[in-house]
This record gives C-alpha cells, sequence and structure tokens, in this order.
C-alpha cells in the first residue's frame, strides 16, 4: 500500500575498502519534512505521496534505513584554495544508489547527517537556513538547463546546531549521478595503489563515460571527456552569471555536475572581479576566475591518472599536458557559442567575439545589471537598463543590429533563440535572503515557495514573474555568503 519506491543497489560499496568507510547517519530528535521536490521523486520512481509519510521522512532524517540502502561515507582529497588535503564525507552519507524506472543510477545522499570518520573537528551538522538555500540554488540551476546535483528533501531534526549561534538544524536530501569527484582520484593517486587507482577509473568510466570502455587508449579518452564536460559546465556557469565560490577540487565532480551549494551567488552587477564569499580574501573564485580555476582543477586530475595513461612517466605527462592543452579552447568555443546565441546570433562570425567583449566591457563600465542587461535586450525594452544613457551603447546596439541583419533567418529565430538562452528570473541573492528569513524566522514557506516557482521556469518571460526580476536596492554592505554552515 505504501510503498515509497526506494530501490537501492550499492555499487560504490564494492570497490576496496580505502575508498569509503561503512557509517550510519546519526539519529535526531524530532524530524520534520519542510520540503519534497515531487517532480524529482516521481522521476526517480518515488511515490511523491508516500514520502511525505512519517516514515519517510525517519529516512530522510537518517533514523532509518530504508530496504536495501547500505550507508558509507566516501573518503576523498582536494586541493582547498590550492593547498591539498586528505578529506572525505564529514557531514554526509551516501544511502546508496536509486535505479529509477528506466534503469538510471542516482546517489541517494544525506547531507548534514551527523559526524563520520571524515568530520575533522566537525559536529558533522547542518543549518536549516544553508540547506534551503541548497535546495533553491541546484533546483534553480536545473530549470536554467545546467547540469547539477538536485535536492530532494530537506528536514529539521528538532536539534539546535551551533555556528555563531544557535541555529535550527537540518539535513537535505542530496540526489547526484554520482559524487565522484577529482578529489576521488586526488586521494586514490594520493595512496599511491595504482591498481586502486585503476579500480576507481574503469568503475567510473562504467558509470559516466561508457562510451569510452573500448577505447585502447581509455584513460586518456576518459579524461578528455571530463575535460569536455567540464569546459561546458563552466561556459554555462559563465553565461547565467552563476558564482560557484569554493571550486576546490574536492568540490569538482566527474560527472560534469556542478556540486556544493555552499558559498555560491549569482552576480547581479557585471564584474568579473565579482566574490561573495567570506572566505575567498585573494578572488581565487571570483566569477572571472573561474574559466582559469576550472583548468587548473583539470590539471590536479590529469596528474592524479598519470600512472594509467602510460607504464612510460615521460610519455604520460605528455598524454596529460596535450589534453589538458585542450581546455581554454573547449571553454571559449562553448562560452562563445552561448554568448551568440545570448544575443540572437545563429551564424558565426569573425567579429562576433569582440561584439561580446564590447558589450560585457559597456556593462562593466556602466555597472550593469547582467541578467537584465540581456533580458532588455531580448524584449527590445532599453529604455530602462543602466547601459542605456551610455553614449557608447548606441553605437553598439547599431553595431549588433547589423550584425543580426547579416544572417539568413528571420528576426523571430534570433528572438526565440534570445528567449531561449537568457534567463528572466534567476535566484537573486535579495530574494533568496528574503524567503530563507521567512522560512527561518518566522516557520513561513509560503515566499520560498513562490520563489520556486518562477524560478522553476526561467525562460518563460510572463508577467507573474516580473518582480523576480528587479534588482537589489543599493546599498554599501556587500553580500557575503558562507561554506559549512
Ligand atoms: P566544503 O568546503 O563544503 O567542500 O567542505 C569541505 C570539507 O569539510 C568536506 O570534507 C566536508 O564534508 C567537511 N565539512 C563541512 N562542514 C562540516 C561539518 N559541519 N562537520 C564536519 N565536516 C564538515
Ligand atoms: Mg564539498
Ligand atoms: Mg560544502
Amino acid at each position: 500500500m505504501s510503498n515509497p519506491g526506494w530501490n537501492f543497489d550499492n555499487s560504490y560499496a564494492q570497490l576496496p575498502k580505502a575508498f569509503f568507510t561503512d557509517t550510519k547517519p546519526a539519529p535526531v530528535d524530532s524530524p520534520k519534512l519542510v520540503i519534497l521536490n515531487g517532480h524529482l521523486a516521481s522521476a526517480l520512481g518515488l511515490n511523491p505521496e508516500v514520502l511525505q509519510g512519517e516514515e519517510a521522512v525517519e529516512v530522510f532524517a537518517g533514523n532509518k534505513i530504508p530496504e536495501g540502502a547500505a550507508p558509507l561515507a566516501q573518503a576523498y582529497a582536494g586541493h582547498q584554495f590550492g593547498y591539498f588535503t586528505m578529506l572525505g564525507d564529514g557531514r554526509a552519507v551516501l544511502l546508496g544508489e536509486q535505479i529509477t524506472p528506466d534503469g538510471k543510477r542516482y546517489d541517494i545522499q544525506l547531507k548534514g547527517s551527523g559526524r563520520t570518520p571524515f568530520s575533522r573537528g566537525g559536529d558533522g551538522r547542518a543549518a536549516l537556513g544553508p540547506m534551503l538555500r541548497e535546495y533553491i540554488i541546484s533546483e534553480a540551476m536545473h530549470a536554467l538547463g545546467i547540469p547539477t546535483t538536485r535536492s530532494l528533501a530537506v528536514v529539521t531534526t528538532g536539534e539546535a546546531i551551533y555556528r555563531e549561534t544557535e541555529l535550527p538544524g537540518a539535513i537535505l536530501t542530496r540526489v547526484a549521478s554520482s559524487h565522484i569527484r577529482v578529489g576521488t582520484f586526488q586521494y586514490a593517486a594520493g595512496k599511491g595503489n595504482v591498481d586502486e587507482l585503476r579500480i576507481l577509473a574503469d568503475y567510473t568510466i562504467k558509470r559516466h563515460y561508457p562510451e569510452v570502455a573500448d577505447d585502447n587508449k581509455k584513460y586518456l579518452s576518459f579524461l578528455k571527456e571530463v575535460i569536455k564536460r567540464q569546459a561546458s559546465l563552466i561556459a554555462k556557469w559563465q553565461l547565467v552569471g552563476f558564482i560557484h565560490g569554493v571550486m576546490n577540487t574536492d568540490n569538482m565532480t566527474i560527472s560534469g555536475e556542478t556540486i556544493d551549494y555552499g558559498p555560491c551567488a549569482f552576480m547581479d552587477t557585471y564584474d568579473p572581479a565579482t566574490v561573495f564569499s567570506s572566505i575567498d580574501r585573494e578572488g581565487r573564485y571570483a566569477y572571472g576566475n573561474q574559466p582559469f580555476i576550472g583548468g587548473w582543477n583539470l590539471a590536479r586530475f590529469a596528474e592524479s591518472l598519470l600512472p594509467l595513461l602510460h607504464e612510460n612517466e615521460e610519455e604520460a605527462v605528455k598524454l596529460a599536458q596535450e589534453a589538458i592543452s585542450e581546455y581554454d579552447g573547449l571553454y571559449r568555443q562553448n562560452w562563445l557559442a552561448g554568448m551568440r546565441a545570448k544575443l540572437g546570433l545563429i551564424n558565426e562570425e569573425a567579429e562576433d567575439e569582440s561584439l561580446v567583449e564590447d558589450l560585457l566591457s559597456l556593462m562593466q563600465k556602466n555597472r550593469a545589471d547582467y541578467t537584465n542587461t540581456f533580458r532588455a535586450l531580448t524584449l527590445n525594452r532599453l529604455e530602462g537598463a543602466e547601459l542605456y544613457n551610455a553614449p557608447e551603447f548606441s553605437e553598439w546596439h547599431k553595431r549588433w543590429q547589423a550584425r543580426l541583419g547579416m544572417q539568413q533567418e528571420a528576426t523571430e529565430e534570433s528572438q526565440k533563440l534570445m528567449r531561449n538562452s537568457n534567463p528572466s528570473v534567476i535566484p537573486r541573492n535579495h530574494r533568496v535572503e528574503e524567503a530563507l528569513d521567512a522560512a527561518v524566522s518566522q516557520g513561513d514557506f509560503s515566499v520560498m515557495m513562490n520563489l520556486l516557482s518562477a524560478l522553476s521556469h526561467p525562460f518563460a518571460y510572463v508577467p507573474e514573474q516580473e518582480e523576480y526580476c528587479t534588482i537589489p536596492a543599493v546599498t554599501n554592505k556587500p553580500y557575503r555568503t558562507y561554506c559549512g554552515t
């Protein structure tokens, strides 16, 4: 009668013991479901109604292990702000892999589920605000068409956690095509056991890149495919103004999904130097630096694969360098293709790159809102845009119009392309904070539900969404985001 639909497999648990520790979530006092992602549940083959029931809530809280699950904490390493560290799931456990009715495999992970052998000094817990924040932003990214981990549910634990102040504890159920990271490979390489490294690589290829499994240089093909997916992912971030905030190598997936929504935020005013994270004092993970960091992280990935690339180390290094050298070009191609679409350009002309760069310079100079500038161009409603009164803008606009005239396709085609490429609604920081404040301080989830609903159709351009397009009021207090809360 009340079958939730869990259908677990535990392939990760078949890897060598070095890669994980069997760990149960730590039970909590009095769990309460605060949000469930019904659409995602259905897509996973789960029953959204049954998931609202008491028994399912016990599962989301870590109090009850569903049948077939084999909980574990994953071991990994990572370069954090450039420094190599041994890490692991310090406040998360993988329940297992849900096999969907159409045969897809997704990790089901509880985040904030208590201490693990990798917790170091941490309490293994998470606060309600940040877990809801991850829910909102990851679901917004998904709706924007950007590969990402997703959020199935958030429960409150009924327990307080202690940061600078006392906060309500919560657990997020995160869904990912896997949680294998660049840092997982760094961990394997760091242990110096090539057999285990090869087992991890074969496992990951089978799970995410089966198309290269039969290549005669399959590990090199694997590296190249990961580079391709990350070049595409990071271009997508840049195109919507998403700032990840903590692009440590342990926060870069091999699948090419965005992971770890801690200090991330969307940029309002266009400025490549934009940083929101309170701990990123040197701007390592600033908006404009993300493509470079992507390449840096992939170089660390390539290094960890060296023993598999060639038996001769020099040859291996050569192959790795060759693969890595393709990243910049791939990133640039993806980005430029996306920018052309944002400007309604269907064909390619040599001048496109400077057309785009000049628009961005104008935005930066005039402190224009990134999303709303493209929105104004899409709607051809320029009067309100910050750029409108800049004398160089009318020059640029003429160039753009002339460039649009250089293509065969009808104007409607261009307009359609722009609408599908320029979101009008993004999770703006002030609206996210407003939603979290209502939910956490007043127990009013309606603000968040309305925001989520607007964010689920970012390209709809419907009047009901207009209120979410307004930019934040000017303040002299910069917006700040935090890690590990
Ligand atoms: P992050 O910066 O979010 O990627 O986290 C870096 C590492 O710190 C990961 O291994 C996390 O599992 C761990 N971590 C973050 N917060 C906590 C916490 N409250 N308790 C234990 N470990 C944590
Ligand atoms: Mg992390
Ligand atoms: Mg994190």
